[in-house]
């Protein structure tokens, strides 16, 4: 039976550390997440000491790799001076919180930042409303399930049971909303049980990552010996952040744009997540002289104008396929409208919050029309679009 090669995305993390742009070490942690293999810690180096972007998953087989990563590339966790997160996902802000604790370093995230332990700032949000809360917890739940898992890459409660049985704190199993009901009325069972108790855990007790920095779109920064942009880039999530040299045209894109797998797009906190989405491509395309690509998952790449059209694209023709299973089927559920358009190994909440999101920018469009039944919401397509 052939084998189809693995995407770069999915490689499990390499022990080597290699020196992609001047300055600029790509050293990689590995990750247990559906369709993934590992997350790229970058360091980027100045006389200072170093900075990092993306440091990893909670917990102390990432923090491991994470020591010791620095360690080959001639640092300890107290030279890193700078904490950089693109974005609020886990495997992305994981090690931060606890790296600042140590060494000091301030932590840099965009201004929406905010996870299930950090509340976005007054400015932005006003206090973390009950219907924000409500769904980020749903956010967290869905990045934690996922429909799309490979069995060896689920992480196990043996995996992480040095911090489980941490006898020392009390891990919190009851209070917590986890499952109920997504907007678009299915219902959500949460992650099974083994993973809520270790994600339980986490939550109590990581170190969490609270921005010292709280950026804005256009914000410079100067990190291994060059100023950098601040690329606000919503449609992965609200908070995504990029930075971008304009000199050497080096961007280092988080989840915006990777290399072959086209990101997630939620359509759970967005009104229309994939309008800013497309945007934002449209934007980071357009910057000037861009020509390498530095991703949180998989190889760097040089033709970012060119893997932005790509995944353009892919958003294009999902749109369009569920426009046609929905004239074909006439009103119709979130649910089934994305179980005409995944395979079945991908049905589950992430493949309808994506499913969601093609059809509010559908509805935002003209293209599509939207009404509540029974507590759920149904999409009835137009012939416009
Ligand atoms: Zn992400
Ligand atoms: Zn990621």
């Amino acid at each position: 039976m052939m084998t189809r090669p693995k995407k770069s995305e999915q490689e499990p993390a390499s022990q080597e550390i290699v020196e992609v742009a001047p300055n600029i070490l790509r050293m990689q942690l590995p990750i247990w997440l559906p369709g993934l293999g590992h997350v790229n810690m970058y360091g980027l180096i100045d006389d200072k000491g170093i900075a990092v972007v993306d440091p990893g998953l909670p917990g102390p087989k990432s923090w491991a790799a994470l020591k010791s990563r620095l360690k080959s590339a001639g640092y300890k966790v107290k030279d890193v001076h700078t904490v950089v997160v693109t974005h609020s996902h886990p495997d992305h802000f994981g090690g931060a919180g606890r790296i600042a604790k140590i060494s000091g370093a301030r932590l840099i995230t965009h201004n929406a930042f905010s996870t299930w332990s950090v509340t976005g700032p007054t400015s932005a949000r006003g206090a973390l409303s009950e219907e924000a809360a409500r769904r980020l917890e749903l956010e967290a739940a869905m990045v934690a399930q996922s429909s799309d898992v490979h069995p060896d890459e689920i992480p196990t409660i043996d995996d992480l049971s040095g911090v489980i049985h941490d006898d020392t704190v009390e891990v919190e199993t009851t209070g917590q909303k986890w499952g109920g009901t997504t907007p678009w009325g299915t219902e959500n069972p949460g992650p099974p049980m083994k993973r809520r108790v270790m994600i339980q855990a986490l939550r109590y007790l990581f170190d969490s990552p609270e921005p010292t920095h709280r950026v804005h779109h256009a914000d410079r920064l100067h990190l291994a010996g060059r100023e950098w942009w601040c690329i606000h880039t919503p449609g992965h999530t609200v908070d995504h952040l990029c930075l971008f040299d304009p000199v050497d045209g080096t961007l280092l894109s988080g989840d915006h744009v990777l290399p072959t797998i086209t990101p997630h797009v939620s359509g759970v906190n967005q009104a229309d997540s994939l309008k800013s989405y497309l945007a934002t491509l449209d934007l980071v395309a357009r910057l000037p002289d861009v020509n390498l690509g530095l991703p949180a998952h998989g190889n760097p790449f040089l033709d970012v104008a060119a893997r932005v059209a790509a995944i353009k694209e892919h958003h294009h023709e999902r749109m369009e396929q569920l426009r046609s299973a929905g004239i074909a089927l006439g009103p119709a559920s979130v649910q089934s409208l994305s179980r005409e358009v995944f395979p079945k190994r991908h049905w589950g909440v992430m493949a309808e919050s994506e499913t969601f999101a093609h059809l509010q920018h559908l509805l935002n469009a003209g293209g599509a029309e939207r009404y509540e039944e029974d507590g759920k919401i149904m999409f009835r397509m137009g012939d416009r679009l």
